[in-house]
């Protein structure tokens, strides 16, 4: 069992397996990102190996996240490993959706059950906008194609920005009730230096959005929660339910349940700070032994803080960015 110094168990690992992409959005990645070189990922095997290590120590659920996890070569492995541990309830993915037409059915199959798909726009021009290379119709293509795999939820996750997308946080909820999905609107992080932008001047708060959309919906707040910093309501007389992820306005710290391994393998005890552990150093010092990676992990939650300090005001401290850290 992993528990932190302010009591707080560790159920929940969110694996990074590459800092690459195939999209390229404005709040993830700066104009001229580099990426970690190949021979410092960690190897597929690693990546189980540290799976399984948390797995032994406790952790319930792993979601495979990056960059585009769905990019990296014989990823399915991965989650095929994974998906056979015992110990293990969740294994769920974060992905922009391009790729599943083609990986839809293998992960259901590999005993995926839940997957979030991000989509911040119905617009096209604004998704090529937003992405920088992106077509919106690869990413609805990899959203029919998750509904059809026959997932037990699949969720859209959105970031809203002022003066971006704002807008559109009807018709989003629209098209996920029409296809019965969640969807949860994400308030952005300020992570990585963006050379374009202010953050503070496209803040919106996920109570604005709330508000927007009770002109439109019933709106019923609930106390479920799927383990996470979302708050969700229920819209009346359908299954979908709508979450807000608002790190700045309503601080989740206090229940954080999780930590997250970038794919180089520094394992990040939270989101919003940079105390972390070099795992893949003690993954290749130990190529045929598990107990010292183990004994790494537990050593690290000494290290896991209180909780984040983000200021939307303030320059931004944290210079890696979302795909790096393992959105
Ligand atoms: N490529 C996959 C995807 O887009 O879903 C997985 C990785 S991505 C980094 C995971 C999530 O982080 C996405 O929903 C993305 O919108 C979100 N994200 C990226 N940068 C963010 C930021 N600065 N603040 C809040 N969320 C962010
Ligand atoms: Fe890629 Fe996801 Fe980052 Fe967009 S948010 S650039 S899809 S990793």
């Amino acid at each position: 069992m992993l528990i932190d110094d302010f009591g707080r168990k560790v159920t929940y690992l969110r694996l990074s397996v590459t800092d690459r992409c195939d999209l390229r959005c404005i709040y993830c990645m700066s104009e001229n990102m580099t990426f970690v070189p190949r021979s410092q990922l960690l190897t597929l095997e690693e990546l189980v190996r540290v799976g399984r290590a948390f797995i032994g120590l406790g952790v319930k659920k792993i979601r495979i996240t990056g960059g585009e996890p769905l990019t990296r070569r014989n990823i399915l492995s991965l989650f095929q490993a994974l998906g056979e541990e015992p110990g293990l309830e969740e294994l769920t993915l974060t992905t922009n959706g391009t790729l599943l037409p083609r990986f839809a059915r293998q992960l259901r199959a590999a005993g995926v059950r839940r997957v979030n798909i991000s989509l911040d726009t119905l617009d096209e021009e604004r998704f090529r906008r937003f992405t920088r290379t992106g077509e919106l119709a690869r990413t609805l293509a990899g959203i029919d194609a998750a509904l059809e795999a026959g997932f037990e939820r699949v969720k859209i996750n959105a970031v809203v920005l002022d003066g971006h997308n704002q807008d559109e946080v009807v018709r989003l909820v629209a098209f996920a009730l029409e296809r019965g999905m969640d969807i949860s609107f994400i308030e952005e992080m300020p992570l990585g230096l963006m050379e374009s932008r202010d953050r503070e001047a496209h803040y919106c708060s996920s109570d604005r959005i709330l508000e927007e959309l009770q002109r439109h919906y019933t709106l019923v707040p609930t106390t479920e929660n799927t383990g996470g910093p979302a708050r969700y309501h229920r819209i009346a007389g359908s299954g979908t339910r709508v979450g807000f992820i608002s790190p700045h306005s309503h601080n989740f710290c206090d229940s954080c349940n999780r930590v997250r391994l970038t794919a180089e393998g520094r394992l990040l005890l939270c989101l919003g700070q940079e105390h972390s552990m070099d795992l893949r150093r003690v993954l290749r010092a130990n190529p045929a032994d598990d107990e010292p990676l183990r004994r790494a992990i537990v050593a690290a939650m000494r290290q896991k803080p209180r909780g984040h300090e983000f200021d939307l005001s303030a320059p931004t401290v944290l210079l890696r960015h979302m795909n790096a850290t393992g959105g």
